[in-house]
């Protein structure tokens, strides 16, 4: 029988999905409806800036190593990546400030030092949190929820042994108020929610596992940039035999019964024995196979956060900043609750700011930075992004210049700007989530799509709106389990 895959989209999972697929011997083309791979994880260069355009934070190369392992080849030969000595640079809004130092115990004491907080309990929290990690983290990533066959009896009893009631019934913040005696470390912990673009007041106090990925096992930063996660990972599918069609959107996909037969594009249809969509499933649902019914049921999941980014161009060097920094607003209740009840912007939100720059000066001209700044907004319902813009970038500047003690606004050289509205037609991410659906209830990890079709028998999902989630290590994680999933099925 011919073995023949198809996989719509060539984001993150999509290019990870089409290894996994060539590897175990089928036939495989890639349909891209940009004209370029990597939907969110691309980039731009403008006025002589590059700007990674969509994730910053690389974590877990395993699973990047996992990719050229299979295939054999030297991952040295394709990608370069190195550990980032501090996480993150932290301001807080009372003028403190703390270096998230990647060795734990340098970490501890630098939170004694600048907050007074009892570096015991860090190292406590961070042993829990790899604990737990461990033990539920781990599993889910492994495995497709919804098969129990595939578990291994003795990790679900191991497991359910390491779940205390607190890790579902409370919520991040209330969880993470128990542990620390500083607020500071509070806000600190609590923004791990955001990972999965997630309200750590809402959210379940297992997100307490995700600081063990940042903080015991490390941040890394890609040699060229995020951009160069991609260029391997495209690379790496050509050299495996996969085809890429870009600027070839699918537009409905083709079925026979309880099975796909193919896809359609705008000029042609191609057959396949195997589908597999890394389109978001709302979309994949609602526009290619037609069923609006089953769309609407998608969206019985709140959907992730969105971001309005700002790329400035800065012709200036700081010498307090690092790759990542964090400027923390002052009320980070209100600040979720405006992003999730009351789907609007927060007046003084947080602001992330990302400089590859720091690593790499070549991707900024000599002196200056290349600024990736980024608030986290709620998903798109239709408000005036326009005006939101203008507001942001008010409140964004004010709150940087004052934390630097310098005026921004005259240095910005260029400048772009990423919205919701933009993250949706770019990559067509219902609403412009960042990650799919939110993790804010304690069963969201259930209530997320599987990574196979209950209805079709050869059609799978791959990416951030399904099993496990968003984000780059788990969209490459929902590659390896429909891969199985494939493997075990043949
Ligand atoms: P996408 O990247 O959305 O790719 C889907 C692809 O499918 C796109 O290329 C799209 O064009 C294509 N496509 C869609 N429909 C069709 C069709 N009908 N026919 C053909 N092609 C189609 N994650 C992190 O790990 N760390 C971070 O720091 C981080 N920060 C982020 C910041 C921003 C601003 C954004 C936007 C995201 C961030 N994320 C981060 C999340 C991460 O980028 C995503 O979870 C991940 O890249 C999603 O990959 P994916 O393969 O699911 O989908």
């Amino acid at each position: 029988m011919s073995k023949e895959a198809i996989v719509i989209g060539a984001g993150v999972a999509g290019l990870a999905a089409s290894i996994r697929l060539a590897l175990q011997g089928f036939s495989v083309r890639v349909f891209e409806k940009n004209s370029y791979p990597g939907g969110k994880l691309s980039d731009f260069h403008q006025d002589g800036y590059h700007f990674d355009a969509g994730p910053s934070l690389f974590t877990q190369p395993g699973n990047i190593e996992d990719l050229f392992e299979l295939a054999g080849v030297k991952i040295e030969d394709y990608f370069h990546y190195e550990q980032v000595p501090i996480a993150c640079h932290y301001f807080f809004a009372n003028g403190k400030k703390v270096k998230a130092w990647a060795d734990p115990n340098r970490f501890s004491e630098e939170m004694k030092q600048e907050l007074g907080e009892d570096p015991q309990t860090i190292a406590r929290y961070l042993k829990q949190s790899k604990r737990l990690y461990n033990a539920v983290g781990s599993l889910f990533l492994k495995h497709s929820l919804h098969r129990p066959t595939d578990f291994k009896l003795s990790e679900v009893v191991h497991a359910l042994g390491t779940v205390r009631p607190a890790y579902l019934f409370q919520s991040l913040h209330r969880f993470n108020k128990q542990q620390f005696k500083t607020e500071e470390a509070t806000q600190l912990f609590n923004r791990y929610a955001t990972y999965n673009g997630s309200n750590p007041y809402k959210a379940p106090a297992m997100l307490s596992l995700i600081p063990h990925l940042e903080m015991n096992e490390g941040t890394f930063y890609p040699k060229g940039g995020m951009i160069s996660i991609t260029k391997a990972l495209h690379q790496l599918a050509i050299d495996c035999g996969v085809t890429f069609h870009f600027n070839c959107p699918v537009v409905k996909i083709l079925t026979e019964g309880r099975k796909t037969t193919g896809v359609q594009t705008a000029e042609n249809t191609y057959t396949a024995s195997l589908i597999v969509s890394n389109q978001d499933v709302y979309f994949t649902y609602k526009h290619l196979l037609q069923q609006e019914a089953r769309a609407q049921k998608v969206l019985k999941q709140e959907r992730s956060s969105s971001a309005l980014i700002f790329y400035w161009g800065i012709n200036h060097s700081f010498q307090e900043l690092g790759l990542h920094n964090i400027f923390f607003s002052s009320d980070y209740q209100s600040e979720f609750r405006d992003i999730f009840q009351g789907g609007k912007l927060y007046k003084d939100p947080t602001v992330y700011i990302n400089i590859t720059s720091k690593m790499e000066p070549g991707l900024a001209p000599e002196g200056k930075e290349n600024w990736f700044v980024m608030v986290n907004v709620p998903a798109n319902k239709g408000q005036d992004w326009e005006r939101l813009k203008l507001e942001a970038k008010k409140s964004v500047l004010k709150r940087i210049s004052q934390a630097l003690g310098t005026e921004i606004d005259p240095l910005i050289e260029t400048e772009a700007i990423l919205d919701p509205i933009t993250i949706e037609s770019k990559t067509m991410s219902y609403m412009g989530s960042l990650y799919g659906t939110s993790s804010n209830s304690k069963l969201a990890a259930f209530f997320r799509h599987p990574n196979f079709s209950k209805q079709y028998s050869n059609l799978y999902f791959v990416g951030g709106s399904v099993h496990p989630g968003g984000g780059i290590p788990l969209c490459l994680r929902s590659a390896a389990i429909m891969s199985d999933i494939v493997a075990k099925s043949a």
